[in-house]
């Protein structure tokens, strides 16, 4: 494997290396090339060079290249994927999935444009707005769909005008320098550029002065430090954060029916989700029975290698986040009961067993906090409205989840959720909607045309006549 970083139009390699590590095997896939202090100056200068060519290009040639990239990564959508599940780990078919969603992102956004609006205009003035890229933006990504959020980023950035410099997280690099080689050939030179770091890079491009706007996803703990380090120079910011997303079942539902989808939406990329289901609340009455089809879900799981054919649920993506679940299950052991997992594969990688846990209180680590991981809460409510009270009972406000047999129930229930999304019995992202934070789970928009316009800067224009 021969990637390189993305600098001013060159494939060049780092001054420095870092290993990525399979998550399945917890050996090393690739000895990965890494940038310094220098090279992240190179790519922030070579994106200021290019950025007054590429915001002065006809929106039709940005199109253009949007489609083009959009077609050059379907065209290579299985080596996208594989390399997409040795880094992350999740199975094959979510790799795919998650290569799919790329490809639909870069032709969402390469239909999207911002011609001049008439505001006002009679016989004696016109008021038109225009809305003019913003210059460098940087984009900071995380380890749990490495390639689609970056590309939800980069699409819009690049559609808009702007030119960008993006840094992905450094244990899951190699599909983004694989898009890097695919965007180099569509692009004139500067005006994508990718560096890898090792954790270290992250503050120098958020506070660089050359940097227009910062567009970042990761948890809430490091977004807080990317909203302090931007603040210097007021840069733009959109900051898509953590979630603890509640699953409110309501007392109507067939327990049997709706379990996989509570699961589904729990397990998925083994619980590495930002908008996965984090803790699921049950009416009493139904409350056994749905613990029971849970657990006997989670123990019939299949978790392995991504890469194996049949694998439902893959490690999770790091030793940190193996650590930080080891921490989970031993919270869920002396808080609550564990019916189904409860514990790391006795393999080699960061493989953990599916876990759900009943009967733990509201007041546990596992319930309060972001697990982002397969261990699943499961409480019990009387009312609706101490249900929906306590799902509101959070720092956190990314989305939400009603699970009901009548619509329009479900309906009443979400107009009172505290989130930037709630569903009601469907779940997952839609790239032409807005995927907003409320509270602490982010601040901005991204996706949809409400995403489009944070890459651009509105001007009012006021003639007289
Ligand atoms: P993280 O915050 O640890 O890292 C995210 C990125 O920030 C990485 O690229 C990392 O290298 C970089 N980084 C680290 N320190 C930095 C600094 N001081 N300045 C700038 N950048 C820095 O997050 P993670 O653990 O990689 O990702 C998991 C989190 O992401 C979860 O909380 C999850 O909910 C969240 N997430 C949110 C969304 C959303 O749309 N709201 C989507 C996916 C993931």
């Amino acid at each position: 494997m021969n990637l390189n970083l993305l600098i001013d139009g060159s494939l060049v390699p780092g001054a420095l290396s870092l290993d990525v590590i399979n998550p399945a095997t917890g050996q090393v896939l690739a000895t990965c090339t890494r940038a310094d202090k220098r090279q992240l100056e190179q790519a922030v200068a070579a994106a200021k060079r290019a950025f007054p060519g590429w915001a002065a290009t006809d929106i039709s040639a940005r199109k253009s290249s949007l489609t083009r990239i959009a077609d050059a990564m379907e065209a290579r959508a299985g080596e996208f994927a594989r390399l997409l599940t040795q880094e992350q780990g999740k199975p094959l078919a979510e790799a795919q999935f998650e290569i799919g969603g790329g490809v639909a992102i870069l032709r969402i956004f390469a239909e999207m444009d911002t011609p001049l609006v008439v505001r006002r205009e009679d016989d004696r003035q016109r008021v038109l707005e225009q809305r003019l890229p913003l210059g460098v933006v940087a984009t900071i990504t995380p380890w749990n769909f490495p390639l689609m959020l970056l590309v939800g980023k980069v699409a819009p950035a690049l559609m808009a005008g702007n030119t960008v410099v993006s840094k992905p997280a450094p244990t899951t690099p190699l599909t983004a320098l694989l898009f890097a080689e695919i965007v180099a050939e569509h692009v004139p030179a500067g005006v994508f550029n990718v560096i890898v770091d090792d954790n270290d890079l992250g503050a120098e491009l958020t506070s660089h002065p050359d940097v227009a706007k910062v567009s970042f996803t990761g948890s809430t703990a490091t977004g807080k430090r990317v909203m302090e380090s931007v603040s210097s120079t007021l840069k733009r910011l959109t900051l898509e954060l953590g979630g603890n997303d509640a699953a409110i079942v309501l007392d109507d539902v067939d327990v049997k029916e709706v379990a996989p989808h509570v699961f589904g939406t729990a397990m998925l990329n083994a619980g590495q989700v930002c908008l996965a289901t984090k803790r699921v609340y049950v009416p009493a009455a139904l409350y056994d029975e749905m613990c029971d089809e849970l657990a006997r879900l989670a123990k019939e799981a299949i978790v392995d290698d991504g890469l194996k054919q049949g694998t439902q649920i893959g490690p999770v993506q790091n030793k940190q986040q193996y650590e930080k679940m080891k921490f989970y299950l031993d919270d869920a052991k002396e808080s609550g009961t564990v019916i189904a997992g409860g514990e790391p594969l006795d393999r080699p990688g960061y493989f953990i067993a599916p876990t759900i846990v009943r009967d733990i209180p509201d007041t546990a680590p596992l319930v309060r906090e972001e697990q982002f991981g397969p261990v699943l809460p499961i409480l019990s409510y009387e009312t609706l409205d101490d249900a929906i009270l306590r799902a509101n009972d959070s720092e956190f406000g990314l989305g939400g989840t009603i699970w009901t047999a009548d619509p329009e129930r479900g309906l009443e229930a979400a107009l009172k959720i505290e989130s930037g999304t709630v569903w009601v019995n469907r779940h997952g992202l839609e790239f032409d909607l807005p995927l907003r934070g409320a509270k602490q789970s982010g601040i901005g928009v991204e996706y949809g045309v409400e995403g489009y316009i944070e890459y651009t800067q509105g001007k009012i224009i006021n003639m007289a006549l």
